[in-house]
């Protein structure tokens, strides 16, 4: 890379965010398509000032740049070899409009995200890619991606009101500001006069304005968008709409305005079983007649009765197990359906129908019009439509679960390929059994078609290796004859929703002919002169371009061997958590690199993410395997020691997004399991705590009361400045919020609490002896830790528990040899699996001791123990503490709510367990105000990482103290210890166990 280039670039932005190294480059690099591109520098922008600069620059030293938001893309439109310019964080800001039906968002933010922040308003961002919950408005406007509702009629093209862009020249013009677009008249006349000229030209073109207005009435993203040229006379409107569907290949977009469509209250959906495909298609087609009226017109943008479409081929409904297919296939062999040989289910196809009302009455008369129009067609099973959300749901499942089920049976070193082609609809029961056929006859016997039959727009997707010249041939082969039958026989769309890129580049041509397509090269050239944005991707020369630069996906072998099992000492060996890591490590090998992952990856931006992780270690892999540059491996080895082994959290949040359910961070326990047969002295060190907890835990208690009695003597500025140092030298990090010690509770605790009456109508009353029973297990940490200095209520945890169980009327049962268990958690977060086991297996057979085998419930206080021990102990109902206040002491207690703000992190662990609903529930029982931050996931303390690596725990809440401030909070509450010592050096307020909140907003029932 141009050193010139690089210093100037040093010059103006951080240099912990321009990345230059062989590990950051290929895992910033890695995008969702199947090409894989290296970027020489990968910047990550914070700002309009930078961005202005960095392409200002680039332009100077004509070295071609591309933008990045999620990095979801499909056709490798954002990747490059290049110099790659990430804005994705960090580009989170929005604006509501007035009334709610316009809102102004940087290109950052997830579109998921928009429709959060709308939903009060019972409003919708109307573009809704299968990908929305991890696309950013940046990429979804720039590829003008759509999903199963938006259609033509609300895309972003449809839908934009105006933006603000930054052009290669550094300028910014905002096409919703008077005063900018005066500027930019005076600055730049000559790039306002070409827009009008090539308006004027496409628009005297008849037979070209006639041909651009019919191309997008369906689908369509192949090449530059035409449409502005004949749909707006202002020329700041054809600029701003041409960035939709530009794929980075004009200007930034830093802003947009788009309209809001309201959403509907009612909603059914059917799923319709044809007997034959091409009846399915005649079905949409007849339904996509039935008009509806004016108001849903305003209500969504068009006015059809059928809202979406779906259809689901038989590969699709068999690689989900769909129960109707499964009834089918035995009526086909039992010779019960007309037509079919036993053997042969392709004629059967589903389309999943859904239809909106405004009101309940509109719903039931839209349901009974189209049912009378599917009366028209043999139907497998007669049409029912629900609008029971739990089944309808089950639907829907069904629909999304096609893509991660193709995906995940693939044999390994394949990729996953979806190719994203539109019909005009009426053609549509005939094109789509040819595509069927053809698909087929190219050998992908087991390929699935399904997607928006509504909009004509379907997915096939295809389980193709690159290994060999012969396969990459098929694939060229098929995708040509694709093509050809596409554009030559229906003069349709072969890219409908995922972009150009460099997938469809070399077929632009050939499906819009030589006039349109001169008028979008003259409309880049007005942009872009120097042709430096996202070279290679919309327009390209080479017609082999779809097939080059294909990305390897070589298997991730590691040694399983090395790892040493500790399952057999728990009650139900199964559950070792040795194999649950291999398990995972080999489902990693289905990844598809889409990246849905990083939108909860909490290290993502500080180092790697989970998708980077993965991609950085295929390399290591491959080049191990094959030899090919050892250097380069050492090299990536030594950097991911860091970058991908020390700062992932280990939390596993990465897996609630991913479609193949692959968690990350059991490859990284499996990393570090292998490292550490390296260095045995640091699995020496953890058999040693293993066999000496009760000691090590009282040494524990020793170090905070020293450090505690630092803090008091040396005053909370010193003793903060001594210990950033000697983190600095390795030692790990105290805080303000470090905790006190905790005693070891003894007998008398658990009686001293204890009610014998209460008093019910000023009346005192006995309290029956025979109290219900709960097994407490404190964990490591709260028998260890106390409260912080500052915290506002004095007493441990472990105290409050007793404190609220006798209110409640429970009697508290601690494990015997409380004092050396632990759930393991520690050393499986260390890689030091068979230990982990090891320790779960004692805390195991006492809790089930202590539970009279499982007869009483088993509280733990700490979230990401009880996580560990649900893992690996079946055998008893183990609870958190606020599902189990919420399902025992609810009734035993009488709840006063206090209106004091309150803070409620949900940790990493309670969000996995699914226990976050009672959490909020239980917070809001005991306050008025309770406040869910936006935009934190993981705190990044991840169990003692916090203290060795705090840059972990800053990154991750970086978001949060200004909404504390903001929001004017006190204090905050979790269930974590661990997770609480970071929140509160992180925002300066005391957090603490839920626990205390309860308490302290209760009393006994009366
Ligand atoms: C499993 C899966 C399912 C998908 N389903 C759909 C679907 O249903 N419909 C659909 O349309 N797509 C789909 N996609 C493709 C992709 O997710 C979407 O197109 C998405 O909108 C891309 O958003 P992104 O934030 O990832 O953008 P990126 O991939 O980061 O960027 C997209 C393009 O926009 C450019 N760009 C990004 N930000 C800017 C900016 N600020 N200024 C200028 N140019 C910019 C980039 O250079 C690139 O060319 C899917 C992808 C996957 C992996
Ligand atoms: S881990 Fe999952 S979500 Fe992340 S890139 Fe791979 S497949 Fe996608
Ligand atoms: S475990 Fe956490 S930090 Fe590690 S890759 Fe997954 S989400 Fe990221």
């Amino acid at each position: 890379m141009n050193e010139q280039f690089l210093s100037e670039l040093r010059g103006q932005i951080p240099s912990d965010r321009i990345y230059t190294d062989e590990l950051r480059t290929l895992g910033w690099g890695t995008d969702a398509s199947f090409y894989r591109q290296i970027p020489q520098v990968v910047v990550r922008s914070d700002n309009e000032r930078e961005i202005s600069f960095i392409v200002k620059t680039c332009r100077k030293y004509q070295l071609p740049f591309t933008f990045r938001a999620a990095g979801t893309s499909l056709s490798g439109q954002s990747c490059t070899d290049s110099v790659l310019i990430v804005a994705g964080k960090h580009w989170e800001r929005y604006e509501i409009g007035s009334q709610q039906d316009t809102i102004r968002l940087q290109p950052g933010i997830v579109g998921a995200r928009v429709n959060e922040i709308l939903k009060p308003y019972g409003r919708v961002f109307p573009p809704d890619p299968a990908s929305i919950g991890s696309a950013m408005v940046g990429g979804i406007v720039c590829n003008n991606a759509s999903g199963m509702n938006c259609g033509v009629h609300a895309n972003s093209d449809r839908m934009m009101v105006s933006a603000r862009i930054i052009l290669t020249d550094g300028t910014i013009l905002d096409t919703g500001d008077e005063k900018s677009r005066e500027d930019f008249r005076r600055t730049h006349p000559e790039f306002v006069k070409k827009i009008e000229d090539l308006r004027d030209k496409v628009r005297s073109d008849k037979e070209l304005a006639a041909r651009i207005q019919q191309k997008y009435s369906i689908k369509n993203v192949t090449g530059l968008n035409l449409r502005p040229l004949i749909a707006y006379d202002d020329p700041f409107d054809i600029i701003a709409h041409s960035m939709v569907g530009s794929e980075g290949t004009l200007a930034f977009l830093s802003e947009v305005t788009m309209k809001t469509l309201h959403d509907y209250q009612y909603k059914a959906s059917a799923m319709v079983y044809f007997l034959t495909m091409k009846e399915s298609c005649q079905a949409v087609v007849a339904m996509k007649k039935l008009k509806a009226g004016e108001e849903d017109l305003q209500m969504s943008g068009e006015n059809l009765m059928v809202k979406s479409a779906e259809m689901l081929d038989y590969m699709s409904l068999n690689s989900v197990d769909d129960p109707v297919f499964l009834q089918y296939k035995k009526d086909v062999d039992a010779g019960k359906i007309e037509g079919a040989e036993p053997g042969d289910y392709h004629n059967l196809t589903a389309i999943l129908t859904e239809t909106k009302g405004i009101t309940h009455e509109q719903l039931l008369e839209k349901i009974s019009k189209i049912k009378e129009c599917l009366g028209q067609f043999r139907l497998y099973q007669p049409a029912e439509f629900t609008e029971d959300p739990a089944v309808y749901g089950k639907y829907w499942a069904i629909r999304s679960g096609i893509f991660p089920s193709v995906g995940g049976t693939r044999p390994i070193g394949t990729s996953c390929l979806i190719e994203d082609v539109a019909f005009p609809i009426e053609s549509l029961p005939e094109a789509t059994v040819r595509l069927q056929k053809l698909i087929a006859d190219h050998g992908y016997a087991d390929a699935c078609i399904y997607g928006h039959a509504f909009e004509g727009n379907y997915h096939f997707i295809l389980n193709q290796s690159f290994k060999t010249k012969s396969e990459v041939d098929r694939y060229a082969d098929m995708m040509r004859d694709v093509a050809k039958l596409v554009v030559e026989e229906y003069d349709g769309s072969l890219k409908a929703e995922h972009g150009t890129g460099r997938n469809m580049a070399p077929f632009v041509r050939y499906e819009w002919r030589d006039k349109a397509y001169e008028a979008m090269k003259e409309l880049k050239a007005i942009f872009d002169p120097d042709g430096l944005l996202n070279q290679g991707v919309i327009f390209n020369d080479d017609p082999e371009c779809f097939i080059k630069c294909l990305k390897p996906l070589p298997v991730l072998d590691f040694d399983f061997s090395q790892v040493p099992d500790g399952g057999h000492y728990l009650m139900d060996p199964s559950l070792s958590t040795a194999q649950e890591t291999i398990e995972q490590v080999k489902r990693a090998n289905k990844c598809i690199e889409c990246g849905f992952c990083e939108v909860n990856c909490m290290s993502c931006g500080l180092t790697l993410s989970s998708r980077m992780r993965i991609a950085v270690q295929r390399e290591i892999h491959d080049l191990e395997a094959t030899g090919r540059d050892p250097e380069r491996a050492e090299r990536l080895r030594k950097q991911y020691k860091y970058y991908g082994d020390q700062t992932c959290a280990t939390d596993g949040l990465c897996a609630t997004s991913c479609p193949m359910k692959i968690n990350t961070g059991e490859l990284t326990h499996l990393i570090r399991q292998i490292d550490m047969n390296h260095t045995p002295t640091g699995y020496k060190i953890g058999e040693f705590a293993a066999n000496h907890m009760a000691g090590i835990k009282e040494g524990l208690r020793v170090v905070l009361d020293v450090a505690h009695l630092g803090h008091v003597t040396l005053g909370p500025t010193l003793m903060t400045h001594v210990c950033r140092t000697m983190n600095k030298m390795g030692m790990p990090l105290w805080t303000t919020a470090m905790p006190k010690k905790k005693r070891q509770p003894k007998k008398s605790d658990l009686t001293q609490f204890i009610i014998h009456s209460i008093e019910v109508d000023g009346e005192k009353k006995e309290v029956s002896d025979r109290r219900p029973k709960v097994v407490y297990f404190p964990s490591c940490i709260n028998q260890t830790m106390g409260l912080s200095k500052e915290a506002p209520v004095k007493h441990a945890l472990v105290d409050e528990v007793i404190q609220l169980m006798a209110k409640a009327g429970y009697e508290v049962i601690f494990p015997e040899g409380m004092e050396r268990m632990c759930c393991g958690q520690i050393w499986e977060s260390k890689g030091m699996l068979d230990i982990a086991d090891r320790k779960s297996a004692e805390l195991e057979a006492a809790l089930w001791k202590a539970s009279e085998q499982g007869r009483y419930p088993v509280l733990c206080a700490q979230s990401p123990c009880l996580h560990r021990m649900r893992k690996v102990m079946h055998k008893m109902h183990l609870y958190e503490p606020a599902e189990f206040i919420m399902k025992y002491l609810r009734d035993r207690l009488d709840f006063h709510p206090t209106d004091k703000h309150i803070a409620l992190h949900l940790t990493c662990s309670t969000r996995l367990m699914g226990v976050d609903k009672d959490m909020i529930a239980l917070a809001r029982l005991c306050s008025t105000n309770v406040f869910l931050p936006e935009g934190i996931g993981c705190c990044g303390f991840a169990g003692d990482r916090g203290f060795t690596f705090p840059e972990m725990n800053r990154y991750a809440l970086r978001k949060l103290r200004p909404q504390i401030e903001a929001n004017k909070i006190e204090v905050g509450y979790s269930n974590s210890r661990t997770c609480e010592i970071g929140l509160e050096a992180n925002t300066g307020i005391p957090y603490m166990s839920i626990v205390y909140l309860v308490n302290l907003c209760t009393t006994a029932k009366k």
